[in-house]
């Protein structure tokens, strides 16, 4: 039997990845385990790429801190790992005289966050910022510190890294129970054997109700939300300069045309309540037509473009807003659910808070001398599905990473 890991995490999501990463960088000696054959196959895999500034996350909430922490932190981890972002910014446009009586109330949502570069632009200053948006807008809002980062590359550079300094990374390993010893050591029971640590993280996204149930916890239901997207070529990049946002409302962000990290502008998410766990594979042509009808009425000249390629997501949504961080602390148990709509943009701050956790809750030391030096990775594409960091190859499982490193033609050749 394995000796005692410091931690053990289960999910290789971008929170779990985002865990290891930290974690291991502050000495601990961590265990990820992720049941699917690749890291970053489920939630993870089918995101914007966005990494929101939380103008519109609710005041006070977990959500919020946990976005702005990682704010202060992202972009320099991104350089130093030499990993690709666009600070673009995002352009919140209103189309009639309701939306438009919505956006002082954005703003001074934005402005309470302390997020006072938030602006109001003239209709002839978006215009110019924006020539190819539809006309017939009635106001817009500028907030320069949206960004894109790269969803997939970024979290298996974090796990990759955790696994350079001594954290064990195994997939296709699923767990299937969880029971502690007379001394309060976790057994984690997998399909792969058993693993001991002294804390257990469970950020099984999609499936963190179901894991909560196997340590005898349980405190929220996952309500799965599915998101889809139109994806256009490259071609396109000049019709947008920024994100282009309508009006949040309490459940949602709403349908956004912006620009991935490598230049495809894409269209969605949708947002759909479903039973279901896992992602379709193709988008309903009522979809599509959906889609394509929001970016027709938006920017116009998207129609006389094909769509290169379509995927959807699923969000891990619960029945409250904010994210579920509960430290279990008579079990070593933590929990991190329902982090549904801006994990990404909230990952390194989610990860903060929980090295926090770790030493003033679960009163754990780490086990070995942290280490915060960041080389930059060696990365190459090999084919449209792999890559290889250093000399490790991986499956890429991230639309927005695939269809932006290989162009139309190499696709069409598929
Ligand atoms: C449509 C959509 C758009 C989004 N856009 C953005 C965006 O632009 N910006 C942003 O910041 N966020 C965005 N998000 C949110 C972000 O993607 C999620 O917050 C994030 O992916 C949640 O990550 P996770 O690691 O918790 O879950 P997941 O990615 O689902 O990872 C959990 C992992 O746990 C594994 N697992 C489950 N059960 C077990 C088990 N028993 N044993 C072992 N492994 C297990 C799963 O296989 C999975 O890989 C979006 C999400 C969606 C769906």
């Amino acid at each position: 039997m394995e000796s005692v890991f410091d931690v053990v995490i289960i999910g290789g999501g971008v929170v779990g990845c985002s865990q290891v990463f930290t974690l291991t960088r502050l000495g601990y000696r961590c265990l990820l385990l992720e049941k699917e054959a690749h890291l970053v196959s489920m939630a993870s895999s089918g995101n914007s790429g966005m990494l929101h500034t939380g103008f519109d996350a609710p005041l006070g909430s977990i959500e919020l801190a946990c976005i702005l922490k990682c704010q202060q932190q992202i972009l320099p981890v991104l350089k130093s790992l030499g990993l690709p972002y666009s600070k673009i910014g995002a352009t919140m446009v209103a189309w009639n005289s309701q939306q438009k009586e919505k956006l002082p109330q954005v703003m001074r949502k934005a402005k309470d966050a302390n997020m006072d570069d938030v602006l109001e632009l003239s209709l002839s200053q978006l215009y110019q910022r924006e020539p190819h948006l539809a006309h017939g807008a009635t106001a817009a809002l500028w907030i320069p510190r949206e960004a894109v980062i790269d969803p997939w590359l970024t979290p298996i550079s974090f796990a990759h890294h955790a696994k350079s300094l001594g954290a064990k990374v195994l997939t296709s390993t699923m767990v299937q129970g969880c029971e502690q010893d007379s001394q309060g050591i976790w057994r984690v029971t997998t399909d792969r054997g058993i693993f001991r640590g002294n804390v257990v993280i469970n950020s099984a996204g999609l499936y963190g109700d179901v894991v909560d149930k196997l340590a005898g916890v349980q405190k929220f239901r996952i309500m799965p939300r599915l998101g889809q997207y139109l994806v256009y070529g490259k071609e396109t990049k000049s019709l947008i300069n920024s994100s282009i946002l309508p009006i949040p409302t309490e459940k949602t962000k709403g349908v956004i045309i912006f620009k991935s990290v490598y230049d495809n502008v894409i269209i969605g998410p949708t947002q759909e309540e479903t039973e279901k766990r896992t992602t379709p594979v193709c988008l309903s042509q009522q979809t599509v037509n959906t889609l394509l009808d929001h970016g027709r009425v938006s920017v116009p000249s998207l129609q006389s473009h094909p769509v290169v390629h379509t995927y959807s997501g699923t969000r891990p949504a619960t029945d409250t807003k904010d994210y579920h961080v509960i430290p279990h602390i008579d079990r070593n148990w933590l929990t991190l659910g329902g982090i549904r709509s801006t994990g990404l943009s909230s990952c390194l701050g989610v990860a903060d808070m929980v090295g926090k956790i770790m030493k003033e809750k679960f009163c754990l030391e780490p086990s070995n001398s942290p280490n915060m030096h960041l080389p930059t990775v060696d990365i190459s594409f090999t084919n449209h599905r792999t890559a290889m960091l250093g000399s490790e190859e991986y499956t890429v499982t991230h639309p927005i990473t695939y269809t932006g490193k290989f162009d139309r033609k190499a696709w069409a050749n598929l």
